[in-house]
C-alpha cells in the first residue's frame, strides 16, 4: 500500500501516518520528493485499512498496489473476457461486445411449464434459458425443485428450442449430474462462500455463473471467483443480484455500482439479476434498463406462463406487458452503447 501525502502536508502529518502504521505492526518507508512525500507501507493490509488513512490530515490518496486475487484480476489480464455458453456449434457469448439476455422460470415445475416459459423467453429475445432443478429454499418445507427429473426436462427443452441452459447446483455431490445436463452452472447467493462447492464446479469443465452473496462485499465475491479459477476454470460469469440492506421496499437492494466496480477490477463478465434483486415484477424493467445503462454484460430474468400458480418466486416473474417492455429495452438500449445482441455473435459453426 502506498500513501501519497499532499504538497501541503507537514512533518507532523507524515509522522502521524508513520507512527499509526507502526502501532499496528507495519513498517513505513518515507520517500521525500521535491513536491510531495510518498510513504510505502509493508505489513498486514487489512490492519492498514482499519486505520482509515485517507481521513488523516495531509493525506492526498491511498493506493493498494495489488489485488488480493490474481487469476480473475484485471491487473494481470487487462482485456475484458468473453465467456462462451453452450455446446460447440451453438455457443452464445457473454462479454463486453454483446448484451446477453437470459430468461426462464425460477424453478422447473413440469415439462409443459418449462417449455412454455422457454418459448416466452425466446420470443422476447432471450438466448439462454434459466430454470432451477435444485432450489435453495429458505424453508425446508418449501418446494425444493424436481432434482434429476428437472435436469432431464431442461435438457429436453434445450433440444426443442436450441437454447443453452443455466441451472443452479447447491450440493457438491450433484455437480457431475448438473454438469452433464447444463451449459452454465449457477452458484446461488447462499452458496457464494461454499468453498468446497466452488472448487467442485471449478473442476466440472463447464462455465460457471457466480452470483454475489447477499451480504458479500465485491472483494469477497471476487475471492470466491478466484476459488473457481484456481481449479483451472476461468469461464466465470459474475452476477449482481442485490444485497441485504435496511430498505424493505424491495427484496434486496440492487447494487448497481457493483457492476462498474467489478468490471474495473476483474476481466470477467458481469451480468445483473433484477428479478431476485427486486422480488417485484414492476421493478424488473426499470432495473434492467439501469443495468444496461451502467454497462452490464447481460441480464437474467424470471418469466413464468402462470405466475399466480408458480411454486417459487411468482411475484417477480414477468409475463405480458412487462416482458414485452423488457424485450424492447434489450433490443433498443444496448446498441446505443455499442453492444450487439448476443445471438448475432453466436458461434453456430
Ligand atoms: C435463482 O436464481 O433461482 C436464485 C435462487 O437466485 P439467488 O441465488 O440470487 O437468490
Ligand atoms: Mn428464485
Amino acid at each position: 500500500m502506498v500513501v501519497v501525502m499532499s504538497p501541503e502536508a507537514t512533518e507532523e502529518d507524515i509522522e502521524r501516518v508513520v507512527s499509526r502504521v507502526e502501532d499496528v505492526g507495519g513498517e513505513a518507508f518515507v520517500s521525500r520528493g521535491k513536491v510531495r512525500t510518498i510513504i510505502g507501507l509493508v505489513g498486514d493490509i487489512e490492519s492498514f485499512h482499519h486505520l482509515n488513512l485517507r481521513t488523516f490530515a495531509g493525506v492526498a490518496d491511498v493506493h493498494r498496489i495489488s489485488d488480493p486475487f490474481k487469476l480473475v484480476s484485471r491487473q494481470h489480464h487487462p482485456a475484458r473476457s468473453t465467456v462462451w455458453i453452450g455446446p460447440k456449434g451453438n455457443q452464445v457469448p457473454i462479454g463486453p461486445d454483446s448484451f446477453t439476455f437470459i430468461a426462464g422460470p425460477c424453478a422447473v415445475e413440469s415439462a409443459e411449464q418449462t417449455v412454455e416459459a422457454a418459448r416466452m423467453a425466446q420470443s422476447a429475445g432471450a438466448t439462454i434459458l434459466r430454470g432451477g432443478a435444485y432450489k435453495p429454499r429458505t424453508s425446508p418445507y418449501a418446494f425444493q425443485g424436481l432434482g434429476k427429473r428437472g435436469l432431464e426436462i431442461l435438457a429436453s427443452v434445450r433440444e426443442a428450442t436450441g437454447m443453452p441452459i443455466v441451472t443452479e447446483v447447491v450440493d457438491a455431490r450433484d455437480v457431475p449430474a448438473v454438469a452433464e445436463h447444463a451449459d452454465l452452472l449457477q452458484i446461488g447467493t447462499r452458496n457464494m462462500a461454499n468453498f468446497g462447492l466452488l472448487q467442485a464446479v471449478g473442476e466440472a469443465g463447464k462455465p460457471v455463473l457466480l452470483k454475489r452473496g447477499m451480504s458479500a462485499t465485491i472483494e469477497e465475491w471476487l475471492m470466491a471467483a478466484e476459488y473457481v479459477a484456481q481449479r483451472g476454470n476461468l469461464d466465470i460469469v459474475l452476477c449482481e443480484r442485490g444485497i441485504r440492506t435496511f430498505e424493505p421496499a424491495t427484496r434486496n437492494t440492487l447494487d448497481i455500482s457493483a457492476v462498474p466496480v467489478a468490471q474495473a477490477t476483474t476481466h470477467l463478465p458481469v451480468i445483473v439479476d433484477p428479478s431476485h434483486a427486486a422480488g417485484r415484477k414492476d421493478l424488473v424493467v426499470p432495473l434492467s434498463r439501469a443495468a444496461i445503462a451502467v454497462g452490464a454484460d447481460g441480464v437474467i430474468v424470471d418469466v413464468h406462463p402462470q405466475p399466480e400458480t408458480a411454486l417459487c418466486d411468482g411475484p417477480q416473474a414477468l409475463l405480458g406487458t412487462e416482458l414485452r417492455d423488457l424485450a424492447k429495452a434489450v433490443r433498443q438500449l444496448p446498441p446505443a452503447l455499442g453492444r450487439v445482441d448476443s445471438s448475432s455473435l453466436a458461434r453456430k459453426g
